[in-house]
Parts: C-alpha cells; structure tokens; sequence
C-alpha cells in the first residue's frame, strides 16, 4: 500500500497559524475579524464574494476598510442575470474598485461541456470545470481570502471555524457565527442593496440550473441543487484544496 504523502512544510505552517487565531481570535465581532484580516495580511488577502442573498454584509465591512481589496467573483457562465446585474450595483454602492472576474478555462469547458448541459447529468464535473479550478486559480497569488460562509446556512457548515488551513493559505469566514437576525439587521442598519431574487424565496443563490428558493422549514441550501444529495459544489471542499495546495 501506498504511504500517504506527509504535507509539506508551508501547509504545516498554515494549519498551526489557523489554529493560533482561531484560539485568539476566533470569537471576535465579524467587524473586527474583517480588520484584523485585511491588516495581517496586507497586500496578500482577497476575499470571494457570489453575491448572492446576504453577500453584502461582508462586501460592506470590507469597503469600510478597504474599497480596493480584490473580490473575486466566479462567472461560471450560468448565474441568474439578476445576480450579475446586482453584482455590478453592489459594488457600484459601495465603491468596491477591486472586482475580479474569473471565468473557466475555454479548454476545459470544451473538453468536458460543450453543450453546457453537463450540470444535468454530472454536476460534480461541471462545479469543478465552473467553480474549482477557477476558484483555486482565482486564490493563488494570495496568502489569505475572505468569505461569507455562515455555520446556521446547513449541516455541513455547523462546526466552521473562523481561520482554516487551506494547503498552505489560510481561508477566513469571520461571519460564521452570525445567524439570519444579525445579517438582516446589519443589512436594515445600513441600508444595504438586497439581491432580488432574495423577495422570490432564493435564501442561497448560485447558478441557475442548479438553484431553487429554499423549502419551507428547511435550511438556506435546502435549494441548491435540489433533488441531489450535495450542497456544496466544491470551492469549499478537499478538492479545492488539493488544487491549492498543488499551485
Ligand atoms: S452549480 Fe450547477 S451549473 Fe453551476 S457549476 Fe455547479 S453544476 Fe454547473
């Protein structure tokens, strides 16, 4: 049997930081986990935003500290238009100048959808044509990235850490521990533009074909995907970070 490979030294790095500040820091205000980010790892952090149904909160916490931080967005070619008009209103309210669009690779797509119906038969190779390699691609110049991942959203978000190792990067959700009160009211509270389709029903918006408004009684993703026993597509899994780790 084959002797599982032992991590390299900078991902031994990354997981002894992450479990440092999740120690020190982990049950701060989102607020100031957001500032504390964007100081300590200057220059070297991003965040990746779907702008979806409460993507805003983060957006605006990080405008008020930096409107030029780069935000990755994944156009995987198959959002609502809604969400790509919101998209470019968002950042527009908030000043947000660091927008970064990343698309699937065209040989990809040639190699494994060129019909763009494979969401149909096999989603898991489309999410990782659509969402993973162009998520491990978008986050490799950076030492560190934000995201608006929450623990209330589904079961497989309960135990989210603030600060997790990511191969040798470090993946910060400094919303994990807010729940639907706090996000509505930061968004009452300051005014915050709300994805449209959020008034239909969508609590998690992701591509088109893929997303329905969430069952009533159920959790947010309860929508995605529906009819399939997934509900991540990948850019938060082990396979994203294989790809990071590998880059
Ligand atoms: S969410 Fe659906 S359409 Fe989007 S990349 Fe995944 S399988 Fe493809």
């Amino acid at each position: 049997m084959l002797a599982k490979p032992r991590p390299l030294d900078a991902e031994i790095e990354a997981q002894e930081e992450a479990v440092d500040l999740e120690a020190r820091f982990g049950r701060g205000a989102p607020e100031a986990l957001v500032e504390l980010s964007i100081r300590r790892f200057a220059g070297g952090i991003a965040a990746v935003s779907s702008f979806g149904a409460d993507s805003a909160v983060l957006l605006d916490m990080i405008a008020r500290i930096d409107r030029s931080l780069p935000i990755v967005f994944l156009e995987t070619g198959k959002h609502f238009g809604e969400t790509l008009d919101y998209r470019d209103r968002l950042a527009e309210d908030l000043g947000l100048t660091g927008l970064r669009i990343v698309r699937p690779l065209e040989s990809a797509l040639a190699g494994t959808d060129p019909d763009g119906l494979l969401h149909r038969s096999d989603p898991d190779t489309c999410c990782a044509a659509r969402k993973v390699e162009p998520m491990a691609r978008a986050v490799e110049p950076f030492r560190a990235w934000l995201t608006g991942r929450k623990r209330f959203q589904s079961d497989t978000r309960r135990a989210l850490p603030v600060f997790e190792a990511v191969g040798p990067r470090i993946r910060i959700n400094p919303l994990a521990a807010w729940g639907t009160a706090e996000l509505a009211a930061y968004m009452r509270a300051h005014d915050l533009r709300e994805n449209p389709l959020v008034a239909y029903g969508y609590l998690s918006i992701g591509c088109l074909p893929c997303t329905e408004p969430a069952k009533p009684g159920e959790d947010a993703r309860s929508g995605r995907w529906p009819g399939r026993a997934r509900t991540e597509c990948g850019i938060h899994l082990a396979g994203l970070e294989r790809m990071v780790a590998s880059a």
